[in-house]
């Protein structure tokens, strides 16, 4: 999968590429994160890329030209994909859809998607309107710039590539991916400060352990966000489980 970033801060994304999973990712060609710094696209003596925002107001705004430029001259006009679909071009905007698992699994079904980071009061509309195809927010709040969130995306989207982790279920069982949070893990060693590793999992018995997950998943994601748990696909003897819980939820006991 090949992401292109485009971005006024290109020195900050190489020592979290370069570091672990995605690294690997990149060195097997499983992933490809092309940066290109927007200033190089300006023609001034000054390489001047935002200017102060018609209507006055504080801040600046990241001029058109350099971004239009920038986006034109590595993807061309109208880019498309092997299978014929566009490629998507990313705002990264606080003002975009809320980028959640089910959006990174979408993303991860394209093989060529464009990002562009903004910075300061954001920038022109026009790029908005006429350049980008999609926009999306990491949450609801502002950041001082889109290179955190587009590194979000290439992280979270990178992991869902086949091959990307070592365990190829790896991504299944994770929160979010099912519609709901991910049960607890230990590791070794199996008592720590005289807190016991649960004995169900120290058994191998391998049904046991799926149904303890399952329940401990169903009980935490209850307790830390029943709003997803209302939307989650759950089979019948889930839903009694969950009933159970919701008529024995009394204050903490959860
Ligand atoms: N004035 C803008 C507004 O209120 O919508 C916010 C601009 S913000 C300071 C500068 C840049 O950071 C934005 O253009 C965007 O690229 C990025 N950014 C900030 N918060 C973000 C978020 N929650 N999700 C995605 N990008 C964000």
């Amino acid at each position: 999968m090949k992401f292109e970033v485009f971005t006024l801060l290109p020195e900050v994304f190489p020592p979290y590429l370069e570091s672990s999973i995605l690294k690997r990712a990149s060195e097997r060609g499983l992933i490809q994160v092309n940066i290109f710094n927007i200033r190089e696209y300006t023609h001034d003596k000054h390489h001047v890329t935002d200017d102060t925002p018609y209507g006055g107001g504080g801040g600046m705004v990241m001029k058109p030209e350099p971004v239009f430029e920038a986006v034109e001259s590595v993807m061309g006009q109208n880019p498309v994909q092997t299978t014929g679909q566009p490629v998507p071009i990313i705002l990264l905007t606080p003002q975009g859809r809320v980028f959640t698992q089910r959006v990174a699994e979408e993303l991860s079904q394209h093989e060529h998607i464009a990002m562009i980071c903004g910075r300061y009061e954001g920038v022109d509309e026009r790029i908005r309107e006429h350049l980008v195809t999609d926009e999306i927010s990491v949450g609801d709040y502002v950041l001082t710039g889109g290179e955190l969130p587009a590194m979000i995306l290439i992280d979270a989207v990178s992991r869902l590539i086949p091959g990307v982790l070592g365990d190829p279920t790896g991504a299944e069982d994770d929160s979010h991916s099912m519609g709901l949070l991910e049960y607890p893990h230990y590791t070794k060693p199996a008592e720590f400060r005289g807190w016991k590793v649960p004995e169900v999992l120290q058994s191998g018995n391998h049904a046991k352990i799926d149904q303890w997950r399952r329940e401990q998943s169903l009980l935490r994601t209850l307790r830390k966000r029943p709003d997803i748990l209302e939307k989650a696909e759950l089979n019948e003897k889930e839903k009694e489980f969950v009933k159970s819980l919701k008529s024995n939820l009394t204050g903490n006991s959860l």
